[in-house]
């Protein structure tokens, strides 16, 4: 089980706006031990104090950018959706459809923090004028589908949800939709067509959400980090939430980073934005058993491997954006000099083919494509010319190729594996030849 190896003693409200509640035994937050440590207090200033737009002003000002991995500007995607008189009510959406692979970040805040996300949502509900929220839940989180039911029942009793919250005449509730567990789940089109119960093929953007979104009304869809970090923006103020990176970056707040695959020790930290990568291994023990560090995905398997050169660079959405790569979900993972990079980008190519919807047809045919390919140079049964059908996969398979974000993603760990450990694709290939007598002709170009 993923833990926050931060303890009670070094988690502050004034530094660790997501975690500081948290109790060291990792038990869950209960309405009143939320309440204790001045849960909801915010709720009821905003709501009677401050006008939507007043809400959406802060979080512009804080520079809070999207957690779930793309790191849209959260106040930029609330003053961008249609909301207001003259508009229809529309939906609030919790992405709490976490499957990038490494990740968990999003499950322990479920798990052990539900009131500080069902806070977050009544304070984005109130600024973009929404009646109705769902988290749109993974279906395997189990443990954290019980801890928020739980919550939501103690949030309606205590009068938090439902008709009138903190007499201030704003009506707004949360229905828990747990999903069966697919990946194209998480993108926020295809989780809309889900929750509608259709099939989770992802939509054309544009329109965005924010214009027409579930059931055509305006819907705003931000992810379980990203909502958690609304009650401190506003009770702390914008300012104050800005400088808690300092320095380091001019990404707002402190995010919850996190380490799997080969450290010394695995979890979670809360640190400010900007924080790098050698800090976090560092905070991880190092590799495990002393083992080299040959490369690192900085935000699970959407996103490029970096170099143990780039472990110094801030992990922030442009500093590992200019590197090449994306800050992605900021949990890392760690590869070592004795792991195979093909056999990495096998696995992660199995994973991402097997949770295609399969709309698109470059999406759908392409990655059972690199993944026949990656199992023969795995084995060492590659043939001349793979690696460049590979490449050539992995330039098709990019942005603005297909229909939503999910083979782009896909792409990215593939091209950045075969610029840095090209030589490790080569030695994958044993036939140089095609059969006897024939030339192997590359595909594709
Ligand atoms: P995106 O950049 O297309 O959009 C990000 C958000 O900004 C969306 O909500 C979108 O509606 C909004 N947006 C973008 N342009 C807009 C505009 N002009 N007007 C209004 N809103 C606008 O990215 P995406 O496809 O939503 O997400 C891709 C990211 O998801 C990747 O970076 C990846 O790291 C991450 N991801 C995370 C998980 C997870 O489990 N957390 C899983 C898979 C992928």
């Amino acid at each position: 089980r993923s833990r926050l190896h931060q303890t009670e003693s070094e988690r502050k409200a004034e530094t660790h706006p997501l975690t500081w509640r948290l109790k060291d035994t990792g038990e869950r937050v209960d309405l009143a031990d939320y309440e204790a440590k001045n849960g909801y207090t915010v709720v009821k200033t905003a709501l009677n104090g401050q006008s939507p737009d007043d809400v959406i002003e802060s979080l512009k000002t804080a520079n809070l950018r999207g957690r779930g991995g793309a790191g849209f500007s959260a106040g930029l995607k609330w003053s961008l959706t249609l909301r207001g008189e003259g508009y229809p009510r529309g939906y609030l959406v919790c992405n709490a459809d976490e499957m990038e692979p490494g990740t968990f970040k999003d499950r322990l805040l479920m798990e052990q923090q539900p009131h500080l996300l069902i806070e977050g949502m009544i304070l984005g509900a109130y600024a973009n004028n929404s009646k109705l929220g769902y988290i749109f839940l993974r279906g395997e989180y189990i443990e954290a589908a019980q801890s928020i039911q739980q919550a939501l029942e103690e949030a309606r009793q205590a009068g938090w949800l439902g008709d009138n919250i903190a007499g201030s005449g704003f009506d707004f509730d949360i229905v828990l939709h747990t999903g069966a567990g697919r990946y194209i789940c998480g993108e926020e089109t295809a989780l809309i067509n889900s929750l509608e119960g259709k099939r989770a093929n992802p939509r054309a953007k544009p329109p965005f959400p924010g214009q027409s979104g579930a059931w055509g009304k305006p819907t705003v869809v931000n992810n379980v980090e990203t909502l958690c970090n609304v009650p401190a923006i506003l009770e702390h103020g914008a300012d104050w939430y800005l400088n808690l990176s300092g320095d380091r970056s001019s990404d707002g707040g402190t995010k919850l980073f996190g380490v799997s695959g080969r450290a010394e020790k695995n979890g979670l930290w809360e640190l400010p934005m900007g924080t790098t990568g050698a800090e976090i291994l560092d905070r991880a023990g190092g590799i495990r058993n002393g083992a080299k560090l040959k490369a690192w995905l900085p935000g699970g398997g959407s996103t490029g491997l970096l170099l143990p050169e780039h472990l110094d660079l801030p992990l922030d959405f442009d500093s590992i954006g200019n590197a090449g790569s994306r800050l992605g979900t900021g949990l890392l993972t760690v590869v070592t000099e004795e792991q195979s990079i093909v056999g990495l980008l096998r696995n992660l190519e199995e994973f991402f083919a097997r949770e295609s919807c399969g709309w698109c047809t470059p999406c759908r045919d392409g990655l059972p494509w690199s993944v026949k390919l990656l199992r023969a140079l795995e084995k060492g049964e590659g043939e001349e010319g793979d690696i460049e059908i590979l490449e050539m996969l992995a330039r098709d398979l990019g942005p603005g190729k297909t229909f939503c974000a999910h083979a782009p993603g896909a792409a990215m760990p593939l091209e950045s594996a075969l610029t840095f450990f090209r030589e490790e694709f080569e030695a994958g290939v044993g036939r140089k030849k095609g059969p006897a007598g024939v030339e192997t002709v590359p595909l594709g170009e």
